[in-house]
C-alpha cells in the first residue's frame, strides 16, 4: 500500500495545457475517483502519477519519496489504461500470467496460478482462461486487461475507465467487484490497496469512492467523499456533475425582504427563502434544487410547514422506468422532479400543477458556470 501526493502538477501539450495547478493526496489503501469530462486531464494526471508523462512542473510523491527520477517500472505501480494491450498470441490465463512471469518478478508457477485464478473468478472470466484472445468480445477483453492489473502485487492500482466497454448490466456487476476488490476481500494480495480510478461516470465516482477529485479544464475543482460532493457541491459545474436527472439551476438574485434573503428568479415568477448565505443582496445567484428534493403538490391545499409551493404547468413528461421525470414550467423556469408512475400516470401536458421546495435543501452559487457555492 501507498499514500499518493500530487502537488501543483503542470503540464502543457503545445499550446494545450492539461493540468494546472493539480494537487490531492490519495491515502494508504484509499479508492479515490478521479471525475471529470473528457479532455479533463484525468489520464494525464495518472500518467504523471505513473511516470509515463513527465509534468512540467510540480512533485509526485509515493510514500513521501519525490518520484521524478524514479522510472515507471520502479514505482510499484500496476496500471490498466483504456487502451488495453493484449498479447494475441497468448490465451487469457498466459495474458493474465505475463505480468508475474517477468523477468522482474518471476513468481513459482504455483502462485502464479493460484493468483490468476482467484482474479479471474472475481471478474467471471474463469471460463474463458483457456481461451485465445482473439475469441473474446471486447468487455471480456476488458475483464482480462484489469485481471492482469489486479493480479500484480503493487503498492497502488492506477485503472483508467477500466468498464468502459461493458455493458451497464456487467459495469453494476463489477462495480460491486471492484469495491469488493478494493476493501481487499479478493485481490492477489489481502488488504486493502491505494487505488486512482478515472471515470467520467458520476454513479461509479460515488458507488465506488472513499474520495472524489472532480477535474475540468485541468484544474481540481473540488476533491471530498461522495456525501460531501453531493451535499456541498463548491461550485454548480461540480453541482451539474452528480445526480440524474441534473440538479434544476434557476437563474436570479438575492432579495432582502422582511422576513430574511430570498432568491428571485430573474423574471420574478420563483420566490424561495435562501438558507443562510455568504451573499449580498442584490448579487446574482443560481438557485440549485436536486429533482429528488422537490415533490409534487396536487390540489388546492396550503402547504406543508417548511414548504414552499410554486405553482406552473406541466411542460413534459419523461417515463423513466417505475418513475416518472415532470418537468415544471413555472414563468420562464423550468423546474423537474422525480415523481412515481401511479401519481404520473394522472398528469398531462399543461396541467395546472404545484410543486413543493423545502428551502433548507437548496443550493445557491454565484451566478456563472463555476459560479461557487455562497
Ligand atoms: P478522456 O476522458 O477523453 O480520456 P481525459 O480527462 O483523460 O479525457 P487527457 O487525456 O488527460 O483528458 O487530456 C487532457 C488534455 O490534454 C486534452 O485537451 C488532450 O487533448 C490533451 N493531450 C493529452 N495528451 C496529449 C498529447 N500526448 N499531445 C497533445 N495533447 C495531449
Amino acid at each position: 500500500m501507498a499514500t499518493i501526493e500530487l502537488e501543483g502538477l503542470t503540464k502543457r501539450f503545445g499550446k494545450v495545457t492539461a493540468l494546472t495547478d493539480v494537487s490531492f493526496t490519495v491515502n494508504d489503501g484509499e479508492f479515490f475517483c478521479l471525475l471529470g469530462p473528457s479532455g479533463a486531464g484525468k489520464t494525464t494526471t495518472l500518467k504523471c502519477v505513473a511516470g509515463l508523462v513527465e509534468p512540467d512542473g510540480g512533485t509526485v510523491r509515493i510514500d513521501g519519496v519525490d518520484v521524478a527520477d524514479v522510472e515507471p517500472t520502479h514505482r510499484h505501480l500496476a496500471m490498466c489504461f483504456e487502451s488495453y494491450a493484449l498479447y494475441p498470441q497468448y490465451n487469457v490465463f498466459d495474458n493474465m500470467a505475463s505480468p508475474l512471469r517477468s523477468p522482474r518478478m518471476r513468481l513459482p508457477e504455483a502462485e502464479v496460478r493460484q493468483r490468476v485464478s482467484r482474479v479471474a473468478e472475481l471478474l467471471g472470466i474463469d471460463q474463458l482462461l483457456d481461451r485465445s484472445i482473439t475469441q473474446l468480445s471486447n468487455g471480456q477483453r476488458q475483464r482480462v486487461a484489469l485481471g492482469r492489473v489486479l493480479v500484480r502485487p503493487a503498492h497502488a492500482y492506477l485503472l483508467d475507465e477500466p468498464l468502459a466497454h461493458l455493458d451497464a448490466k456487467l459495469r453494476s456487476t463489477m462495480r460491486a467487484e471492484l469495491k469488493a476488490i478494493s476493501r481487499g476481500d479478493g485481490t492477489a494480495d489481502a488488504g486493502r490497496t491505494t487505488t486512482i480510478y478515472v471515470t467520467h461516470d458520476y454513479v461509479e465516482a460515488l458507488s465506488l469512492a472513499d474520495r472524489i477529485g472532480v477535474i475540468r479544464h485541468g484544474r481540481i475543482l473540488q476533491v471530498g467523499t461522495p456525501t460531501e460532493v453531493w451535499a456541498k457541491p463548491v461550485n454548480a459545474f461540480v453541482a451539474l456533475a452528480f445526480g440524474k436527472p441534473r440538479m434544476n439551476i434557476l437563474q436570479g438574485t438575492l432579495v432582502a425582504r422582511d422576513d430574511g434573503v430570498r432568491f428571485v428568479s430573474r423574471d420574478g415568477a420563483v420566490e424561495v427563502p435562501t438558507p443562510a448565505v455568504d451573499a449580498q443582496p442584490g448579487e446574482a445567484v443560481q438557485l440549485g434544487i436536486r429533482p429528488r428534493d422537490v415533490t409534487l403538490h396536487l390540489g388546492a391545499g396550503d402547504p406543508p410547514p417548511g414548504r414552499v409551493r410554486l405553482d406552473g404547468v406541466v411542460y413534459v413528461l419523461e417515463h423513466l422506468g417505475r418513475q416518472t421525470e415532470v418537468t415544471v414550467q413555472i414563468g420562464e423556469n423550468l423546474v423537474s422532479l422525480v415523481a412515481s408512475r401511479s401519481v404520473a400516470r394522472s398528469l398531462r401536458q399543461d396541467d395546472k400543477v404545484g410543486i413543493l421546495v423545502d428551502p433548507t435543501t437548496t443550493h445557491v452559487f454565484l451566478a456563472g458556470d463555476e459560479g461557487k457555492r455562497v
